[in-house]
């Protein structure tokens, strides 16, 4: 414990059950990486010679023609939008976000207007793009996709996410096929995914992979696709991608990160996750108000996750209490509750340290029987998680 860094730094050893998230400092950086990016800080390199290095790594895993490293999958998205807008145009280049050009629309479907962090027509705006809206919230036709399709039209960004709207809207191969057919580049935005060929193979231009995922490497993005494209994405470091800039670590720390993704044991770690789910679910069953269930990805990652529900009557908490408890104490617990308003969270097993899935285990029973021994239901209304989910970011340094 003493040698834990965050101790000596004051942090909190946080226990991470919530998933890949920014906020918790994303992932368990692989060693091949953190090697990688330890060998090449101390050196001088020419970087467009190691961004070629890492192009043809990224082609070899993604089978696109081309790629490069980025600051960020947000970053990787602006990029590619940059890329349609301005061409190989250095001078247009300069001038992002404003631009010389009416062929700056960008097409997304309303149902995948979602908040990774922050907004995805954020990135698009950032680099020029006017977004335009297709279909409604839960339906997009083919229709919406056509008439939404002009002169205009510099691209079509698609978002593969579990935030996303994942009934009636049009999958990718139907964006593709529709958006082909007019010449409009389909832009897809695949940060936390773990396939990293399906999105070219069913016919995007370009694709965006975040490297600290489940790549594990360090915080960067992963831009791969077809070659002029991914060029004249890269070409816009001279423009709005200076800001989102990686040094020489990180493009060798992904590459390095890539190369270890290929001889992963994907079923051996699928295995030790699955002891962990069945770990947590022996610990909560026949507890009054809890329901356990494994889940898999809504994405098909090749990950599943344990839904816990509460019914606060019988548990004596509601999930969110629930979920605050954990937070709290010497070893907090974070868990993944973005949809707790639903009386439930999840418990995402791909970012533990072995061991710490015990502590989560314990911390859990030792919650739960404390809330079924006291008299009164935990409930904090829920009007209160919203009204001061930002009072900690506003106060900030303090
Ligand atoms: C995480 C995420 C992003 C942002 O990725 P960064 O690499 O952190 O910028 C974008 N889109 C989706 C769908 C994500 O899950």
């Amino acid at each position: 414990m003493s040698d834990d860094i965050r101790t000596k730094l004051g942090l909190r050893p946080v226990i991470n059950v919530s998933g890949t998230m920014t906020s918790l400092g994303a992932s368990i950086v692989v060693p091949e990486a953190i090697a990688a990016m330890a060998a090449i800080l101390p050196q001088f390199v020419e970087i467009n010679d190691l961004q070629r290095k890492a192009s043809a790594i990224i082609s070899r895993l993604t089978g696109g023609e081309a790629g490069f490293v980025t600051a960020s999958c947000s970053s990787g998205i602006s990029l590619a939008v940059a890329a349609t807008i301005t061409g190989p145009d250095l001078l247009a280049i300069e001038k992002l976000p404003e631009t010389s050009t009416d062929k700056n629309e960008v097409l997304v479907q309303m149902g995948h207007m979602v908040s990774y962090g922050a907004p995805v027509d954020q990135s698009i705006r950032l680099a020029g793009g006017k977004v335009v809206m297709v279909g409604q919230a839960t339906s997009t036709h083919r229709y919406h996709m056509e008439n939404a399709i002009t002169d205009s039209t510099a691209a079509a960004v698609y978002v593969v996410s579990h935030h996303v709207v994942d009934y009636g809207l049009l999958n990718l191969k139907e964006f593709v096929e529709i958006a082909h057919a007019k010449g409009v580049p389909v832009i897809v935005d695949a940060a936390s995914e773990y396939d990293l060929k399906l999105f070219l193979a069913q016919g995007a231009d370009i694709v965006l992979y975040s490297g600290h995922k489940f790549l594990g490497g360090p915080t960067s993005g992963i831009v791969a696709g077809k070659k002029e494209l991914v060029r004249n994405a890269f070409l816009q470091n001279m423009g709005i991608g200076r800001g989102m800039k990686v040094g020489k670590e990180s493009i060798y720390g992904v590459m390095a990160a890539l190369e270890a993704w290929e001889k992963r044991d994907h079923a051996g770690i699928r295995e030790r996750e699955a002891g962990y789910l069945n770990l947590w679910k022996q610990t909560l069953e026949n507890r009054p108000g809890v329901t356990a269930l494994i889940e898999p990805d809504p994405t098909n990652n090749p990950l599943d996750r344990m839904r816990v529900i509460i019914s606060p009557e019988e548990a004596h908490i509601t999930a969110w209490d629930l979920a605050a408890a954990l937070r709290q104490g010497p070893q907090p617990i974070i868990v993944r509750d973005h949809e707790v308003e639903h009386h439930y969270f999840y418990l995402d097993p791909c970012n533990l340290h072995p061991g710490q899935e015990t502590v989560v285990a314990s911390r859990l029973a030792e919650e739960l029987d404390k809330a079924r021994a006291s008299n009164e239901i935990i409930a904090t209304p829920i009007e209160d998680l919203s009204r001061h989910r930002f009072d900690g970011a506003l106060r900030w340094p303090d």
